[in-house]
């Protein structure tokens, strides 16, 4: 039996924390126990042997009983992150102190020649061992060490006693120790046992939980679960007004692995892809397999728009192609090629369900095998087509930058004499069949597809050429140079440096460069944002926030940043004469300004009354089709030839 036991104790290590808490739970009642025992066995001692044997001993069973029962409370408290092992030792620690104080009671108070006292002390610590056995016998080492502690000098100080009853006695606990030893152990393995009837119980049903839900072969969510999962996420989507997918996945010619190579292969290749789409799919995201060679992933939270949704559902689907199938896979001392067809629906769109959901999705999956396998097809042909589109225009974008077909205009901001004392940097594109097209229309693209980034660049770039010209020309009359920064750009990390960097190739003037951020680039992180923005200040570098008015224009943050300049927005400038609601916006952000002393540009401004009705309010700086267009950079040349007095001009190129 106990052969049987020892390997049960090591290789079930999860055993522990039950046989632990096992002896805690049962430890309550002892403590009653062991005080009235021990104070009625010191009582009843203290005229044999007196106060100096006896009070040293009661005091040490008084301090055991009570670290025991601290530990016995600092268990109970400590419910969550529980130790087992170190509460083990700690339950051990106990046990054997214990029963070194019985132990002690047994060899220093045996009065030898004290029959009845003999009789009451024997009664105690058989008492003790008994009592033991239920609260020890989870742990075997304890209760062992406890019984024989306990009772053993008992034992020897009867036979010491050489008289027939001695011997007798002596005779007595030791059967009694080894009945408790033998009742000890079985009590320790039927706990054991139950124990282990109850991990096994719970194994077997998580397996069962597990088997109605997960494929057997790749452990992927099932049909079932999948159900549930669409059913929750289409509730979810429809309650929060955002927008998911669900991709419906078939590899392609799956049959001729299983044909040529046999079904072993199939399965392992079937693994592989149940690998990757788990490692792709993030953790709000469900991949499933619904039988076969078909699989499914639903997305969720693909944000508010039907153009955005499909816009990310297929570039996700693109990725997962590029993932299945354009790395091999490995089967049977195979190395095989193995193409996706992907079939996308968006939802909610109307009133479907699930099961619609999925029928529309393999529909869709259907019309990508057709359309020549290895590619995407979207379940409805609008759908389509927005995402068809949004390709297209990502595509003929990174032509129009690696062709060079970008152009940077400038846009002259001038001060309430007319003098421009900065331009704004404008992209545009030159496209050879569509003329000049205006960046509306093509940085939302830019942004979303991460083009911003090598945009930017070529803008800075430019920019910062433009202006190495402008100081060479004009010396310290250069009008300053303002280049916007879209919210990624922004907060790209190592933009400082970056930008410190261009300037130092192109030999531009860092103190002529202007950022222009808009709030939404900047609330994201303000501290960050500051230390970026800080950063750059120091090289020179100066900041405007762009399109003021329009964001969260609060205060509060306003003071934190280290900006001199808000740029009105053109919506309120556009209508500030007929608008009342506009020119009070307007009115309270040139309040506003002024009484954080920064400076106010007026974006937009076209007519000479509203150059009059924002002067009136304090605003001295304007930018706007009354003064100039945005113009090439030699347009630019002559405006400022024309507009910058000369004598400031003539003053061009002195050091001050
Ligand atoms: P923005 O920064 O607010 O630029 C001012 C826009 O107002 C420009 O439009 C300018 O042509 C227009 N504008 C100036 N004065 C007037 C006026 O009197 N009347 C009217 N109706 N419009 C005026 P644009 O050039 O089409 O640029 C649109 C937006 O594209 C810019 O708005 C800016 O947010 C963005 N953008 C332009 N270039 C870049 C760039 O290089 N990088 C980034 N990230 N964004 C850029
Ligand atoms: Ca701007
Ligand atoms: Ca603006």
């Amino acid at each position: 039996m106990n052969a049987s036991h020892v390997p049960v104790r090591q290789d079930h290590s999860y055993l522990q924390p039950g046989l632990v808490d096992f002896h805690y739970r049962s430890l309550a009642l002892s403590f009653v126990a062991n005080m009235v025992n021990a104070i009625l066995l010191a009582a009843i001692q203290l005229q044999a042997f007196g106060p100096w044997t006896v009070a040293p001993w009661a005091a040490a069973a008084l301090v055991v009983i009570g670290a025991r029962w601290l530990d016995f409370r600092a268990y109970h408290r400590n419910r969550e992150a529980r130790d087992a092992a170190r509460w083990e030792r700690r339950a051990t620690a106990g046990a054997v102190a214990s029963g070194l104080i019985w132990g002690l009671a047994g060899w220093f108070l045996f009065p030898v020649d004290d029959m009845a006292r003999q009789a009451v002390l024997a009664f105690v610590l058989a008492g003790m061992a008994a009592g033991a056995v239920t609260t020890l016998s989870s742990l075997r080492f304890a209760v062992s060490a406890f019984l024989a502690l306990t009772l053993l000098p008992l034992m020897v100080n009867f036979f010491a006693a050489g008289t027939g009853m001695g011997l007798i006695m002596g005779f007595m606990t030791l059967l009694f120790f080894a009945s408790l030893h033998v009742t000890a152990r079985r009590m320790n393995h039927t706990i054991t046992e139950s124990l282990e009837m109850r991990h096994a119980n719970e194994l077997a049903e998580r397996h069962t939980r597990r088997q109605a839900h997960y494929d057997e072969l790749t452990h992927l969510p099932n049909r079932r679960l999948l159900g549930e999962r669409i059913g929750q996420e289409l509730a979810r989507s429809r309650r929060h007004g955002d927008m998911g997918a669900l991709l419906f996945l078939d590899l392609d010619h799956f049959k001729n692995i299983n044909d040529s190579l046999g079904h072993p292969a199939g399965d392992q290749v079937l693994k592989q892809v149940a690998q990757r789409l788990r490692h792709r799919v993030r953790g709000e995201d469900t991949a499933a397999r619904l039988g076969g060679d078909e699989f499914v992933v639903l997305l969720s939270d693909l944000g508010g728009s039907e153009a955005q949704a499909g816009n990310e559902a297929g570039a996700f689907a693109a990725e997962l192609q590029r993932i299945l199938s354009h790395t091999p896979y490995h089967a049977q001392g195979h190395e095989l090629h193995v193409s996706t067809s992907i079939g996308i629906t968006l939802f909610p769109l109307g009133d479907e369900d699930g099961d619609d959901l999925l029928r529309q999705a393999d529909t869709a999956m259907y019309s990508a095998k057709s359309g020549g396998r290895d590619t995407v097809c979207f379940y409805r042909t609008d759908m389509q087509q927005a995402v068809n589109r949004r390709l297209q225009a990502e595509k003929e974008l990174r032509t129009a930058i690696a062709n060079h077909q970008l152009r940077v205009f400038y846009q002259p901001m001038v001060d309430h004499r007319g003098h421009p004392f900065g331009v704004e940097a404008l992209v545009r594109w030159s496209h050879p069949e569509r003329g000049l097209i205006t960046p509306d229309h093509f940085i939302p693209v830019a942004e979303e597809s991460g083009i911003i980034f090598e945009l930017g660049n070529w803008v800075l770039r430019t920019a910062c050429l433009d202006l190495a010209r402008l100081r060479q020309r004009y010396g310290t009359a250069a009008p300053s140079v303002s280049i916007n920064l879209s919210p990624r750009q922004f907060l790209l990390p190592g933009l400082a440096d970056h930008i410190i960097a261009i300037a130092a190739e192109t030999a531009a003037d860092l103190n002529f460069i202007r950022l222009e951020v808009t709030e939404s680039g900047l609330l994201d992180d303000v501290e960050r944002a500051v230390e970026k923005m800080e950063r750059l200040r120091e090289h020179g570098v100066r900041f405007s926030i762009d399109d003021f008015g329009t964001g969260y224009s609060s205060l509060a943050y306003l003071k934190q940043l280290p900006v001199d300049t808000l740029k009105v927005d053109r919506s309120f400038i556009r209508d500030v004469l007929v608008d009342k609601d506009d020119a009070v916006i307007v009115e309270t952000i040139l309040a506003m300004a002024n009484h954080l002393r920064l400076h106010s540009v007026a974006e937009g401004v076209e007519t000479q009354e509203v150059v009059e009705f924002l002067s009136a309010r304090g605003c001295e700086r304007f930018q706007g089709y009354l003064f100039a267009r945005p113009i090439p950079f030699d347009e630019l040349l002559g405006f400022i030839d024309e507009h910058v007095p000369m004598d400031v001009q003539a003053g061009a190129g002195l050091p001050n």
